[in-house]
């Protein structure tokens, strides 16, 4: 729970952490740098809540009042990585910081991204804009808290909530909805009966945010501590009815919610959303290509989905294994426990004592048979190298140049 931060360090607003973690005070002489000329700069958002629950961070990002064109005065080495947010990259100490400027962001009029941003010289207006109580948290850098909006009390009764009125945080952009969603996930936190039904009643305007914004959101939310809990609130809010191809698909969500004991990566929560989904493979890629996968997801689970089904009934043989290949074998493997199947953990092993793993495994290739036999090309060739792993890969065939010429010959003279 609350590691950092004990009951004694409150009183009353003031909150200070005594110790602060390295990766807070490597980043305090480019704070002290900013604060030398005159301006602000605190630590702000998700580091400073995961400190507070005694958790490490990934990054510290780091908010400041002085202009993004001030910023890049006062440092030698700057990288802009994205001015017109207010974001500078500084590079110091053999490190590199995010420096953001204080800012507001106004006139949402698409329900997805800010029409401009102003920037402005105070932390609070900062503050305010920021999607929820416990992430709208400032640090100083000598540990003293900043907690405007009563953040560590959610923190503390383990709470996500809007800061403000939740509807109009919603409007201003709809892709908080499922930031409260993988929130309620990844910090095992609830959400707030307010906030909550502000997202049941306003899911629709996810229709409007980008595939990605969201996609990346409920992939955070499928590898949480606790998926269990944000699928029930994706669910239960409708969230669901307003993402791709899930409108009718309450009952299979609701059975992975059921079975999800544990957070999964991003090629389970693909194939099992395929799988529950009941999707033959050209829905699959067409599903997967609607959320905007990448080719290497969408390579590694539509070819498992047909095969992933029959491992829920027995187990695969040698030939299934090695059209699989050893990655998407694991896959599968690793997707078992959501239908109480008993994964085989020698799988590996097994993989790897199949005599042939790819086709230029094979003793002999086409060419090899077309010179020595002097043989034409044609169908024939690919049909018979296509039958050859088989017979290899389950030991009816040795994989020996000779044998493997000789049967060449007897198919070529068979074929139709
Ligand atoms: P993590 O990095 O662990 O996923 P985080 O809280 O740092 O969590 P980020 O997406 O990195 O989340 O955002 C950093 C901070 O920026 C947040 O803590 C929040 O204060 C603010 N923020 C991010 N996205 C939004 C948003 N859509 N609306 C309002 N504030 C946001
Ligand atoms: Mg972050």
């Amino acid at each position: 729970m609350l590691i950092a931060l004990k009951e004694s360090m409150i009183e009353g607003e003031s909150v200070k952490v005594e110790q602060l973690p390295n990766e807070f005070i490597k980043a305090t002489p480019v704070m002290n740098t900013l604060m030398h000329h005159g301006y602000e700069a605190y630590f702000v958002g998700g580091s400073v809540r995961d400190l507070i629950m005694g958790k490490k961070s990934h990054d510290v990002d780091i908010a400041t009042s002085a202009y993004p064109a001030e910023v890049q005065e006062i440092f030698p080495k700057t990288f802009d990585l994205g001015i017109q947010h207010g974001t500078v990259l500084v590079l110091a100490n053999d490190d590199q910081y995010e420096i953001t400027t204080f800012r507001t962001e106004s006139t949402y009029q698409d329900y997805r991204r800010p029409d401009h941003v102003t920037f402005v010289r105070s932390l609070k207006e900062d503050l305010k804009r920021r999607d929820f109580k416990m992430n709208a948290l400032a640090m100083n850098i000598d540990g003293e808290v900043i907690d405007l909006f009563a953040g560590i009390d959610d923190i503390k009764h383990r709470t996500i909530s809007a800061v403000g009125v939740a509807k109009e945080r919603f409007f201003e952009d709809a892709l908080r909805m499922m930031r409260a969603v993988r929130f309620a996930s990844q910090l095992d936190f609830k959400i707030e009966q307010d906030t909550f039904a502000a997202i049941i009643e306003h899911h629709q305007l996810l229709r409007k945010i980008s595939i990605e914004r969201i996609q990346v959101e409920l992939l955070k939310m499928f590898a949480g501590k606790n998926p269990q809990r944000g699928l029930r609130y994706f669910i239960d809010s409708s969230c669901y009815q307003s993402c791709p191809q899930m409108i009718d698909k309450k009952e299979a969500l609701d059975y992975l919610c059921k079975h999800l004991t544990k957070g999964i990566r991003e090629s389970q929560t693909w194939l099992l959303l395929c799988v529950l989904f009941d999707f033959n493979e050209k829905q699959a890629r067409r599903f997967l290509q609607q959320w905007k996968c990448s080719n290497a997801v969408i390579q590694l689970v539509v070819p498992s989905i047909h095969l992933f089904k029959k491992r829920l009934n027995q187990s695969l043989t040698s030939f299934d294994m090695y059209q699989l290949g050893m990655d998407r074998l694991a896959l599968i493997e690793s997707c078992l426990f959501v239908f109480d199947v008993v994964r085989d953990k020698h799988i590996k092993e097994k993989y790897e004592q199949l005599p042939i793993h790819k086709i230029q495994d094979l003793a002999i290739n086409g060419s090899d048979i077309l010179m020595d036999l002097h043989l034409q090309q044609g169908r024939w060739l690919g049909d018979f190298l296509k039958e050859t792993q088989e017979k290899v890969v389950n030991e009816q065939w040795p994989n020996q140049r000779i044998f493997l010429l000789e049967k060449a010959k007897e198919y070529f003279e068979n074929y139709k």
